[in-house]
């Protein structure tokens, strides 16, 4: 893929950028491990103070880059504000918290005949973190907050669609006072990541991104036996019991399935609803979908922009018109406006079966499959029928059942009467093909870390 900034909404190049030459790349990975020695030998307080000043420009400069991402990618102006809000919040999160999450576990000394032993928690170097366009901001943040304030440095290889997004972000650490080489932006392409994380002064790697290219990089990590973190595709379920409020379970689906133009991880993909509120949900749920405004991403009134590439849009399209094919029903939306750029509108389809591409694939855009189930085992079975685990949304009044979805579904996470999303305070990530390992919270800032075991004698 070209490193070049396209708009979405038009379909022309606006920018265009050269990778880095292999001299760049080395140049930058010595940087790193320089910035690396000098960010090391500081103290919680002081990345605190520059991670919080990271924040304030985040905050003071929300509707400059804000636009920039909507220029990039395609969401509307009003999700990319919020979203570089949440990258403050998570700064100001880390500097706050960062240095109790890693502060030193002691064990009862005498039970390991020692006169002092503890576990504690060290930087491990330069990490390559290569990132993905849905939210370009924020999915950096969860990693470069978390790393530098444990006293790593970070390589960012971001999607090569955002490299203005990118650049931002290298640019704002420095800014915010970190020493240079504790934060850079390397603009290559993905046929680079498996040179840099070859080279021996790379510790580990996290990627947010597809099935794929998880597989890759586990498998390069894999060889030379690296840490990684992956973070990779959902389809998460969003069950719907006869409990459930079901027009406030409607709205929350709509938000679900819809937000950032349907290119989320953890949008809600697959509605399972049960057969005593099926017509009822479907007919609440049809209607709001098609209500929504589909336009232009700057404009506040709109609801839905673009899909962020052709490629993307084309999928989509691809994943309804087979099951079009198949004898599906498409009860709104499902056919891709005749114009420039890459629009696809909300859209809901039933009558999914096995046979199409839509039951086990992720759908990465404004579209809804919803199945009918008959009891709550039906449910939790539909649900866990995919390779994914990401997360899963359930809405029912029902104590007991509450308790069976929190356990019996295979999932990173569970929200019950709400939907998925990420809060720095609470863990991040998934089960089967949705990757492992784990961010934001506590456990997020120790998975690049060594965890040292320190005995003491005397
Ligand atoms: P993608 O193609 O995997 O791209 C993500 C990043 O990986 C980009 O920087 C890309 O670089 C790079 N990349 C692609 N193929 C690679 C390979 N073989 N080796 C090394 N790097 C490679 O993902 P996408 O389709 O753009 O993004 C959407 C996917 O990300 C969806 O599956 C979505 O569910 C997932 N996602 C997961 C989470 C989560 O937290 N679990 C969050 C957001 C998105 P180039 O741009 O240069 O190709």
């Amino acid at each position: 893929m070209p490193i070049a900034t396209t708009s979405p909404v038009t379909g022309d190049v606006l920018k265009t950028f050269d990778a880095l030459t292999e001299e760049q790349i080395d140049g930058a990975i010595g940087r790193s491990v320089t910035g690396f020695r000098e960010l090391r030998g500081t103290t919680f307080a002081q990345r605190a103070a520059w991670m919080r000043a990271a924040a304030d420009l985040l905050d003071a400069e929300r509707d400059d880059v804000g636009a920039l991402m909507t220029r990039e990618m395609g969401k509307t102006l009003t999700a990319a504000k919020a979203e570089a809000a949440k990258c403050a919040r998570a700064c100001r999160f880390y500097a706050d918290n960062a240095e109790r999450f890693l502060a030193d576990e002691p064990v009862e000394a005498s039970d390991v005949d020692a006169s002092a032993a503890y576990g504690r928690y060290q930087p491990l170097g330069p990490v390559l973190a290569v990132m993905p366009w849905n939210f370009p901001l924020w999915q950096a943040m969860r990693f470069a907050a978390p790393a530098l304030m444990a006293g790593n440095t970070g390589l960012l290889k971001h999607a090569s669609n955002v490299p203005q997004t990118a650049l931002y972000l290298g640019d704002l650490f420095r800014r915010a006072g970190f020493p240079a080489g504790a934060f850079q932006t390397l603009l290559v392409g993905s046929d680079a990541v498996e040179r840099i994380l070859s080279d021996p002064r790379v510790r580990a790697a996290t990627l947010t991104g597809s099935e794929a290219a998880g597989r890759s990089i586990a498998a390069i990590a894999g060889r030379e036996l690296k840490k990684t973190v992956l973070e990779l595709g959902g389809s998460d379920p969003y069950i719907v019991m006869p409990s459930a409020d079901i027009e406030r379970a409607a709205e929350v689906a709509t938000t679900a399935r819809c937000q950032n133009n349907g290119q989320s991880c953890i949008a809600a993909k697959r509605f399972i609803v049960h057969a005593d509120v099926y017509d009822a949900f479907v007919e609440a749920f049809v209607a709001r979908m098609a209500a929504l405004t589909v336009g232009d991403p700057m404009d506040d009134a709109t609801d839905v922009g673009p899909l962020a590439t052709e490629q993307g849009r084309d999928d989509v399209a691809g994943q309804v018109d087979d099951a079009a094919a198949k004898g599906a029903t498409i009860r709104c939306g499902g056919e891709a406006p005749k114009q420039a750029g890459w629009w696809y509108p909300p859209t809901v389809v039933t009558g999914i079966t096995p046979a199409m591409r839509m039951y086990a694939e992720e759908v990465f855009g404004p579209v809804a499959g919803v199945y009918r189930v008959g009891s709550v085992d039906e449910a939790i079975d539909l649900a866990n029928a995919t390779t994914f685990g990401l997360g899963a949304n359930a809405w029912t009044a029902d104590p007991g059942e509450r308790q069976r979805f929190v356990t019996e579904l295979e999932a990173g996470a569970v929200f019950v009467d709400g939907m998925v999303t990420s809060y720095p305070q609470l863990p991040f990530g998934g089960v089967k093909d949705s990757g492992y390992g784990r961010e934001l919270s506590a456990a997020g800032i120790r998975e690049f870390c060594n965890l040292k075991t320190v005995w003491i004698g005397d």
